[in-house]
């Protein structure tokens, strides 16, 4: 499976904001936005003065900062956009709520996972159960009732063994339900544009695709 694999904190600095890509990381003095607040490479210090981005380049900017939070490569992105726009609705909206459908992202907010980065990986080894059935699929959507369980045969190991613990302070989002005890979520409803917390205007991204 293809991903991305440049360095994560040239990405925020790179989008002029923190898109919190590695987990605590991201929340503590370490992180390299705090550090070094400008673009990364040589010029880097002298784009933090660079003119008003154009129209143009505000649509990109905004569409590759919603690839980067959500960890998605172009085409992937688009195919959503494309069915997106096939549904009924916002097309922005309706392209958000996919995003945050995928089971990455799911386990990510149900806080399994400290990034969306980590829960990709933990998917991809066979530490998740869909319904009842191990999956390896980050990419997967999920539905309404479908639930998301740690699988037994991973429960004993290291990372899994107290994260029962961790899941008692964990606030999930309302369309969202979890049982820290049985290391257990369930999918209550697909999310409404108000319920997706990303730092995105998703206008912009349908502007880009439009032209
Ligand atoms: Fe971005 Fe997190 Fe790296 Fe800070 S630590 S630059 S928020 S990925």
């Amino acid at each position: 499976m293809a991903r991305y694999i440049e360095a994560k904190c040239k990405l925020c600095r790179r989008e002029g904001e923190k898109l919190f890509l590695k987990g605590d990381r991201c929340y503590s003095p370490k992180c390299a936005f705090e550090r070094r607040a400008y673009a990364p490479g040589m010029h880097g210090r002298k784009r933090i003065f660079r003119r008003k981005a154009s129209d143009y380049g505000m649509q990109l900017r905004e569409k590759q900062k919603a690839r980067r939070i959500y960890g998605v490569l172009e085409r992937q992105f688009r195919r959503y956009f494309e069915a997106a726009l096939k549904h009924k609705g916002m097309t922005g909206a309706n392209l958000l709520q996919t995003l945050e459908r995928r089971l990455d992202n799911v386990v990510y907010r149900l806080g399994f996972a400290s990034s969306r980065d980590q829960a990709r990986q933990l998917v991809l080894h066979g530490h998740f159960e869909l319904n009842n059935k191990k999956v390896r699929v980050p990419s997967l959507l999920v539905k309404p009732n479908d639930v998301i369980t740690v699988a037994e045969s991973s429960r004993k190991k290291p990372y899994f063994k107290d994260l029962s613990k961790v899941l008692e302070h964990v606030t999930t989002p309302e369309w969202l339900s979890l049982d820290p005890a049985e290391m257990k979520g369930r999918v209550l409803a697909l999310p409404s544009r108000e319920q997706i917390d990303v730092p995105i205007q998703e206008q912009l991204i349908v502007e880009y695709y439009s032209r």
